[in-house]
């Protein structure tokens, strides 16, 4: 059965509209389904937390390769199908909770205690609260390998753009600090139903282990980011002397000039090293 026929079945059988307000796009492309999860390079040494499985596209080709699945849904009825649906393997575990509020790091502790060797994130996220998502799963520090996920085209342009290049935002910081992010395929909003107002794009980050840069304190970097392109058309000199952070403009020019950087240089421009010298300057010399 084809993967729409599948998805309306389902939708009849259980009764079944999808909710906007809860991001519900069912997925019904077999190749981004096949991608998602061979890019996820899934085995059965791997605890495989889903966000948002809906009616279970991607948890039924999850549960044949990983050791174990935890999916993480807040719409009830969603669940009833899941527990339902996969009622017959042992490996699948449902969780009826807002993926914010859970505990992911006993989560993962919990299963790899008892065996599994890596935690991986795979998902096609609902689209409303893909930032909140991401930056939870980067800034808990959780011990995972991967996060593979469907966002919106739009967003993932921003997360995996290059820093200093173009289409960078705050967020592109974040995710170069955590991760490796690339990208894995481009998806039109014709690969699910409803179809969204917006196209797609599989990313993949490669959560690492130690970070490319040092960064004496993980607030201030952040901090000084947020500031930067909280007014991404001003210099990098005014916005951070308008964000008072730091004390009076002569004494930022004082600051760039000695790590050698353009005192009109726009956060747009900046590297992630440049970023890190600027919060460890402050944080030293300050
Ligand atoms: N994985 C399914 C697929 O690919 O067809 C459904 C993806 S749909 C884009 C997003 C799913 O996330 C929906 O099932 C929705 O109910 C669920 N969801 C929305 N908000 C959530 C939240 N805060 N926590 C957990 N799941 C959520």
């Amino acid at each position: 059965m084809s993967l729409y026929n599948e998805t309306k079945f389902i939708m009849k059988k259980y009764n079944i509209s999808a909710n906007k307000s809860l991001g519900q796009n069912f997925l019904i492309d077999d190749e981004a389904v096949s991608t998602i999860v061979d890019t996820a390079k899934v085995t059965k040494d791997d605890l495989i937390i889903e966000i948002g499985p809906g009616l279970g596209t991607l948890t039924s080709k999850l549960l044949e390769k990983a050791g174990k699945v935890i999916a993480i849904e807040l719409d009830k009825k969603m669940v009833l199908v899941l527990e339902d649906r996969f009622s017959l393997y042992d490996n699948f575990e449902c969780i009826n909770e807002d993926v914010l509020k859970v505990d992911l790091e006993s989560l993962i502790s919990e299963e790899k205690s008892k065996g599994l060797k890596t935690a991986k994130i795979v998902a096609n996220l609902p689209y409303y609260i893909t930032t909140p998502i991401i930056m939870k799963l980067l800034e808990e520090k959780l011990d995972i390998e991967t996060i593979t996920v469907m966002i919106q085209k739009e967003v993932a342009d921003r997360l995996v753009a290059e820093p200093g290049k173009a289409n960078t935002g705050a967020i592109t910081y974040a995710i170069n600090y955590y991760t490796n992010p690339k990208v894995v395929l481009q998806v039109p909003n014709t690969a699910f139903i409803p179809a969204p107002d917006v196209n797609s794009t599989v990313i993949q980050l490669e959560v690492l282990q130690k970070s490319k840069i040092d960064v004496i304190d993980e607030e201030m970097f952040f901090k000084v980011i947020k500031y930067a392109f909280m007014q991404r058309r001003k210099t990098l000199l005014n916005s951070l002397t308008n964000s008072k952070i730091l004390g009076e403009k002569e004494y930022i020019e004082k600051m760039l000039s000695e790590l050698g950087i353009e005192k009109t240089i726009r956060a747009e421009n900046l590297s992630l090293e440049e970023f890190a010298k600027i919060a460890n300057w402050i944080k030293t010399k300050s």
